[in-house]
C-alpha cells in the first residue's frame, strides 16, 4: 500500500513550496491539486465561459482532460494534451478557480484523478479537500494556515519575484474572500479534518515547517529517532 500525506490549508499558507520540499526529502510524488482546478479554469476562461454559469461549466467539463506527467520530477498539467503549467499561476486564474471549484462537475471529474495518483505512488498531495475527502485514509493528515495578513505578503512576495505586478490590498482581499469561498461551499469546503495535526506557520521559517511535518511523518511511519537507533 502506497503512503499518503495530506496537507491542506487555505491559499498562501506555504503549502506548495512545503509540500514540494518534504517529497525531494522523502522520494514522494508531489501532487499539486490546485493547479488542476487551476487548469479547469484556464479552459473555461479561455472559452469565455463565466464563472457563475453553471450549466456551460458542466457541459465544458465533458470536453476537458486534464493530465499530469512529470518532467524532473515537476508536476506538469496538461489540459488537452497541451502543456499549461506556466499560465496558472495569475490572480485572475486563481480566482476563476476558487469560483468555478465549487461545482460537482469539476470536483468530481478532478478528485477521481488524484485518488489514482495515490493508489499507484507514495505522495503528498496538497489542497482543500485531501484529507476530509480525497484520502480520507493518509497515513498523515496536516492543516497547514497562516494569518491572512502574512499569507496576502507571500503571495505578493511570490508574484513581484516573477515581475508580476499587484497590490498588495487587493490580494488580501481577494485571499480573504476565496478562504470564504472555499470554507462555505457546499461540497468537499476546506475544513481540518478531525485527524489532521495543525500548523500555523506565520511564525516560523519554511525549514522549520518542514521539519514539523517530517516529525510526524517520522512517527505515523513509525521510524525510531536517531538516539533510540543505537
Ligand atoms: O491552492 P491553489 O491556490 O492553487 O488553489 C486554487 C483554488 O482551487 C482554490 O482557491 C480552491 O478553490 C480550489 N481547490 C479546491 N480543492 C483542492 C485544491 C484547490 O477546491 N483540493
Amino acid at each position: 500500500m502506497s503512503m499518503n500525506i495530506a496537507i491542506d490549508g487555505p491559499a498562501g499558507a506555504g503549502k506548495s513550496t512545503i509540500a514540494k520540499r518534504l517529497a525531494k526529502r522523502l522520494g514522494f510524488v508531489y501532487v499539486d491539486t490546485g493547479a488542476m482546478y487551476r487548469a479547469m479554469a484556464y479552459y473555461f476562461l479561455s472559452r469565455g465561459i463565466a464563472g457563475k454559469d453553471e450549466d456551460a461549466i458542466a457541459i465544458a467539463c465533458q470536453d476537458v482532460d486534464v493530465t499530469i506527467v512529470y518532467e524532473n520530477g515537476e508536476q506538469q498539467v496538461l489540459l488537452n494534451g497541451k502543456n499549461v503549467s506556466g499560465a496558472l499561476r495569475t490572480e485572475e486564474v486563481g480566482n476563476m478557480a476558487s469560483s468555478t471549484s465549487v461545482y460537482p462537475a469539476v470536483r468530481t471529474k478532478l478528485v477521481e484523478l488524484q485518488r489514482r495518483l495515490a493508489e499507484k505512488s507514495d505522495v503528498i498531495m496538497d489542497g482543500r479537500d485531501i484529507g476530509t475527502c480525497v484520502l480520507p485514509g493518509a497515513q498523515v493528515k496536516i492543516y497547514l494556515t497562516a494569518e491572512t495578513a502574512t499569507r496576502a505578503k507571500r503571495r505578493y512576495d511570490e508574484l513581484a519575484a516573477k515581475g508580476i505586478a499587484c497590490d498588495i490590498r487587493k490580494i488580501e482581499q481577494d485571499i480573504a474572500d476565496r478562504d470564504y469561498r472555499d470554507m462555505h461551499r457546499e461540497m468537499s469546503p476546506l475544513r481540518q479534518a478531525e485527524d489532521a495535526v495543525l500548523i500555523d506557520s506565520s511564525k516560523m521559517t519554511i525549514d522549520e515547517v518542514v521539519e514539523a511535518i517530517y516529525e510526524v511523518y517520522r512517527e505515523a511511519a513509525g521510524i525510531k529517532g536517531a538516539e533510540s537507533e543505537t
